[in-house]
């Protein structure tokens, strides 16, 4: 069911033009001086991946565990969206954990191609070869290394040296870009291939007793109860749309309940077991598990300076992608999510009291509804194929053997709208234009293009493409995503609860990047003075 979201960029590789580029990294400006203030002895950034603003409209009316309650009892922003034009995890993640977005922050996708070392290479967001997994070298780790800004963790470390940082999720981009570059930083995610939580050299040379005892014992434990069973009750079922779907899952196993099977049958994915646990909700459970051992273990909270967990949690996205977010996978996921959150902020509670801890909570980007749930709706719904993407080697054909670059890049961008479901280009001397943009659109592809790092499929021969809405943009033949500039793909919740919060509900128009500068204010601690986020009130 996972392989819609390991396998992304399927139309990517064959429009792929060679073509050069400088890279020239943006300097991250100085912090300020230190400045030591009171504040909530935990900061709990907290990401839900995939999580549209509509899903709590949608669904709202089944929570009544930890979801309620971020709502009812902690400052919501309704109309949070985030203004760059890729909406991924790894830029999403990075916007939040810097407040900048990434034409400022650098990370302009989950892969783009950058020249490193004289060659064009592949960059698959925090993936980091030179940080091998720790006590398995033959596996490429994760590190920070593409980040260019700072992170709250950062900020709150600058402003106390003895403020501790752990950072957990499901995702290596998820646990990594929220610690940035902290120092002394526990970061775990899990993986799929091992079937563990694991961190790379770059954090530690090995792992503490405790995550190695949390692997053995606890992770096991969950995946020897495997099957994903229905437990959304009869009266709420209609909240989502029935049960079964041509296009959920491996287009096979569409129905509750969910087992692993070996990928024989007519599936159209092979998984392994890993691989399909990782498509079930039992992975926030165990990531949740593991940020309360963190918490105990790195005695977060013990002293009067704020320490950091961060957790993003994955399934979201991931059932979200393989089933969308109107189904009755997702439906079930969000209360079970609901229910361990409520499990995890009662247990936060009795160690810091109701309210003595802060949570700032969001999400990296929202999703696109399947196309064919749209289409059945009366809105705009393409899904992808070889078929509809041959006009645009076409193009490339006709166009893609002009000798200079600049005018091959304008006649792309003149040509490609030809395609019946492209909107338009951009060229990148467009984009690096100090005129006024066009159009919010435009606005958004300025604020997410990092100019050595080419992460669109025609980034390579100078334009930046817009799909029209309603184009899911991989193809694939089962399950939806996300990644473009439309609103359903950029409006999500943000809030805050606890400690210096008082409880509401506000209507402006804010941007995620607020979130990391509204949370050192609240802290009152020192941050760059050249974020793209601004303070937001939460009292
Ligand atoms: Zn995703």
């Amino acid at each position: 069911m996972t392989a819609s979201f390991r396998n992304p960029a399927l139309i990517g590789g064959a429009l792929m033009l060679a073509i050069g580029c400088a890279a020239t990294p943006a300097a991250a400006p100085a912090l300020q001086a230190p400045a030591a203030q009171e504040g909530p002895p935990l900061v709990v950034l907290m990401v839900i991946d995939q999580l549209p603003a509509s899903a709590l409209d949608h669904f709202g009316p089944a929570f009544d565990g930890g979801l309620r309650r971020l709502m009812d009892e902690g400052l919501t922003y309704r109309n949070a969206t985030h203004d760059h034009a890729v909406t991924e995890t790894a830029p999403g993640h990075a916007t939040i954990a810097t407040g900048t977005e990434p034409a400022t922050h650098g990370v302009p996708s989950n892969d783009w191609w950058e020249r490193i070392d004289g060659q064009m290479r592949s960059v698959l967001n925090v993936i980091d070869a030179g940080a091998p997994l720790i006590e398995d070298e033959s596996l490429p780790g994760a590190s920070p290394e593409v980040l260019r800004r700072s992170t709250l963790a950062e900020w709150m470390q600058d402003a106390n040296d003895d403020t501790r940082v752990v950072s957990v999720s499901g995702k290596p981009r998820g646990a990594v870009l929220l610690a940035g570059h902290a120092e002394d930083a526990h970061v775990y995610w899990f993986d799929e291939i091992v079937g563990r939580f694991v961190s790379s050299e770059f954090y530690r040379g090995r792992y503490p007793g405790w995550v190695t005892d949390f692997n053995d014992e606890d992770v096991a434990a969950l995946a020897a109860d495997s099957v994903w069973e229905l437990t959304v009750p009869e009266v709420h079922r209609s909240l989502a749309r029935p049960d079964s779907f041509p296009w959920e899952g491996d287009a096979v196993h569409t129905a509750f309940p969910h087992a692993f099977t070996d990928g024989s049958e007519e599936s159209a994915v092979d998984p392994s077991f890993w691989v399909w646990l990782a498509g079930t909700p039992t992975i926030d459970q165990a990531t949740l598990d593991l940020a309360r051992l963190a918490v105990v273990e790195q005695e977060l909270g013990e002293d009067e300076v704020p320490d950091l967990l961060a957790v993003s949690l994955s399934q979201t996205d991931r059932v979200g992608h393989g089933y969308g977010p109107r189904s009755l996978e997702q439906l079930d996921n969000l209360m079970r999510l609901d229910r361990e959150l409520e499990e995890f902020f009662g247990w936060l509670d009795d160690r810091f009291g109701e309210g003595g801890y802060l949570v700032a909570w969001t999400s990296d980007h929202g999703v696109l509804d399947m196309p064919e749930v749209r289409f059945a709706e009366g809105l705009p719904g393409l899904r992808l194929t070889q078929q509809s993407v041959a006009p645009l080697q076409e193009i490339l054909d006709r166009v893609g053997g002009m000798a200079d670059i600049e005018e091959r890049a304008e006649a792309l961008a003149e040509a490609v709208p030809e395609v019946s479901w492209i909107d338009r280009a951009w060229t990148h001397a467009e984009l690096e234009a100090a005129t006024a943009p066009q159009d919010s659109f435009m606005q958004l592809h300025r604020a997410g293009y990092v100019p050595d790092r080419m992460a669109g499929i025609l980034s390579r021969a100078g334009i930046e493409l817009q799909f029209n809405e309603g184009v899911l943009s991989w193809a694939y033949p089962v399950g939806t995503g996300h990644g473009s500039p439309y609103y359903y793909d950029r409006h999500v919740p943000m809030g805050f609860y606890g400690w210096g919060v008082a409880a509401g509900s506000r209507d402006e128009r804010v941007s995620v990047a607020d979130l990391a500068p509204t949370v050192a204010q609240l802290l009152g601690i020192d941050m760059p003075d050249d974020l793209d986020g601004v303070v937001r009130e939460v009292r």
